[in-house]
């Protein structure tokens, strides 16, 4: 069946007058700033003190954008009679931003939380190598990382901060009763002169 000759000049009046009345999603960037969630993949920061060379990031990158290079060290003993140490000391860490994909595996499967997602995303350039992020750099972004939501009040303990409150728990219970040991006075003096135990009571009051 053939259409009503003018229907489709309808239909499509119909639809510029629909988008008429609607507000604009024309965002007026760069004049106004997106306002972007908190977990927008911008960029990645690096916290380079968490870092402990174990190379995990290069290794499962799809894009092999990480380099990073890095040299061992010998720590000495932290006792007497202890065997020596060898650490790895960070040289270097890049991200290659022009080859990343975005993909946030490096962040995933860092087990020492050093890596970090930042939603900056301004930072366009005009060369290409320009676009390889060296380690001060990487460390720049961490500042615009925005902090970690909330723990949802219902959910259970993380167990990295169970175990530091039990710490910090039996630190304070040390504390206090080292603190009550030093009050407590003891020996043949405190008791000769009436201060030691239960007559220490009386001993005490206005002169
Ligand atoms: S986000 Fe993905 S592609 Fe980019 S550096 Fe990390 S692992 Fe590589
Ligand atoms: S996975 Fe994490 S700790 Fe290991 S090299 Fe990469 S950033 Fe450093």
């Amino acid at each position: 069946m053939s259409p009503i000759p003018g229907s489709g000049l309808a239909k499509g009046l119909a639809v510029t007058l629909r988008t008429m009345t609607r507000r604009s999603v024309t965002a007026r960037y760069p004049d106004v700033l997106p306002d972007l969630p908190p977990r927008t993949r911008g960029v990645i920061g690096l916290f380079e003190e968490n870092c402990t060379v174990c190379m995990l990031c290069a290794r499962e990158c799809p894009d092999w954008c990480i380099y990073i290079d890095s040299h061992k060290e010998t720590v000495p003993p932290a006792a007497p009679g202890g065997r020596e140490r060898s650490r790895n000391v960070l040289d270097r860490f890049a991200i290659d931003f022009s080859l990343c994909m975005y993909c946030g595996i490096c962040i995933e499967v860092c087990p020492f939380d050093a890596l970090f997602w930042s939603p900056e995303f301004e930072y366009a350039e005009t060369d290409i190598h320009e676009l390889t992020h060296e380690r001060d750099k990487l460390r720049e972004w961490m500042w615009t990382v925005p902090a970690p939501p909330p723990l949802d009040p219902r959910a259970e303990e993380p167990k990295e901060l169970a175990a530091a409150r039990k710490a910090a728990e039996k630190l304070e219970a040390a504390e206090a009763a080292a603190a009550a040991r030093a009050d407590e006075p003891s020996g043949p003096a405190a008791e000769a002169d009436g201060t030691g135990g239960g007559d220490r009571q009386g001993g005490e009051g206005p002169a």
